[in-house]
């Protein structure tokens, strides 16, 4: 069969039809960048698409703020910028009141300064509570993070279909917990932790939580003041679309800023960076999390996504989310599972993300040829193709092509 003619059934294409058609954030997609070579992009979760927009942004900053402006700019725009984004982060996508909120750092260097500040916190408690299942930079830190301090982690091992439950939370706090630190969607299986029973849980205990929401931020909602977290540490080019590289913002409610002390103590954080004294003395505030010369550059893009995500609004943009998590899984309950692919994603659509994987041997060498073809989903070990909503930029009839030539690679039997 000719490539371009690779097809779902009728009523499957019918159905992302009128999923088009009522779709109220479908106009959205026009304003992203969308070459003619990909066929199907569904990796917006883990680089999302660039904004059109930003073309023009970024060259008027080279020949206006940093081109005419120079090193004016710090005193004119820049040095605010790390909080300013964040406030904008905490308003538009996290439930966050301004001055919680900053943008800098890559997600591991976030992680490390949040959770190793929280454990100090709670000087006299020895345990981290954490899961298997985490992304591998999470683990890694927490490992790191747990040596220097002589803290012993807990680790649960959820079912990785479901993902970390309440219960297996409550099983391991106690008097000892100092922190808890969880994802709040999962990045293999997209379930969605119940962030604001187990911050609760974790409160009752005398513990810390901190949750990141890599996987969360611009595609499923969180209300972080409103459930109380301590802290929170997420992606920026993920379904942020700030491009690669872009900075993690962090999250420490206003109630904690006084008490934590971050441990890489860099000017930036410093109440008066430009007075250049002997010691090193903490700004108040959300700006003491930061700490070298922030990415200007890197704030651009995200600034322009978050525009995006501010005026659609994140319940319109979880709705879509929901919609276009439900269509991949009725294809994939047509159409794949009888070749043998498993849906490795909740079926309820409150415990699911903004992605779904898809489980068979053979996705390694299927996901391979699809991005020969520019269709792009990506792979996760050790037979998961993931397949990745951005909600803004996604259509229904783009994610049936790419499904279709999900379906046609698995009944050649080969990734072609
Ligand atoms: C993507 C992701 C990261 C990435 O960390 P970087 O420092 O930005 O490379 C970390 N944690 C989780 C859960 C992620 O999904």
């Amino acid at each position: 069969m000719p490539e371009d003619d690779v097809r779902l059934p009728r009523e499957l294409l019918e159905l992302a039809a009128t999923l088009d058609a009522g779709d109220p954030l479908a106009a959205y997609r026009s304003e992203f960048v969308l070459p003619e070579g990909v066929l199907a992009y569904l990796d917006g979760n883990s680089l999302g698409r660039p904004l059109r927009i930003t073309r023009e942004r970024l060259a008027r900053f080279v020949d206006g703020e940093w081109g005419e402006r120079l090193i004016r700019s710090w005193d004119e725009r820049w040095l605010d910028r790390p909080t300013a984004v964040g406030d904008l982060v905490g308003r538009a996508v996290l439930g966050a009141a301004p001055g919680q909120t900053v943008v800098g750092d890559s997600t591991t260097v976030m992680l490390y300064k949040l959770i190793r500040a929280a454990v100090d916190a709670r000087a006299d408690r020895t345990e981290i509570i954490a899961d298997t299942e985490n992304f591998p930079t999470d683990r890694f830190v927490l490992a790191r993070i747990a040596a220097e301090t002589g803290r012993t982690i807990r680790w649960i091992d959820p079912d990785p279909a479901t993902g970390v439950q309440p219960a297996e939370v409550a099983a391991l706090l106690g008097d000892r917990t100092a922190l808890v630190v969880l994802s709040h969607v999962a990045y293999k299986s997209a379930y969605v932790a119940d962030l604001p029973g187990i911050t609760a849980a974790a409160h009752r205990a005398g513990a810390l939580v901190l949750w990141d929401l890599c996987h969360s931020a611009g595609a499923v909602e969180t209300e972080l003041d409103a459930a109380g977290v301590d802290l929170a540490v997420g992606c920026s080019y993920k379904f942020l679309n700030g491009g690669p590289g872009a900075p993690a913002f962090g999250y420490v409610a206003e109630r904690l800023q006084g008490e934590l002390v971050q441990p890489i103590t860099g000017w930036m954080g410093h109440a008066e960076p430009f007075a250049m004294g002997p010691d090193y003395v903490p700004a108040s505030g959300i700006r003491r999390f930061l700490s070298g010369t922030p990415p200007i550059l890197s704030m651009i893009p995200l600034e322009d996504m978050l525009t995006l995500v501010e005026r659609a609004g994140m319940p319109a943009i979880r709705e879509k989310s929901v919609r276009l998590t439900e269509y991949a899984i009725a294809v994939a309950d047509e159409v794949l599972a009888p070749l043998g692919v498993v849906v490795a994603s909740p079926r309820d659509a409150d415990r699911r993300g903004g992605h779904v994987t898809l489980e068979h041997d053979l996705m390694r060498a299927v996901v391979e040829e699809l991005w020969r073809r520019g269709v792009i989903p990506d792979f996760r070990p050790t037979r998961g193709l993931r397949v990745g909503l951005s909600p803004l930029s996604t259509s229904f009839a783009e994610l049936a092509t790419a499904l279709a030539h999900v379906r046609q690679l698995l009944e050649e039997g080969s990734g072609g």
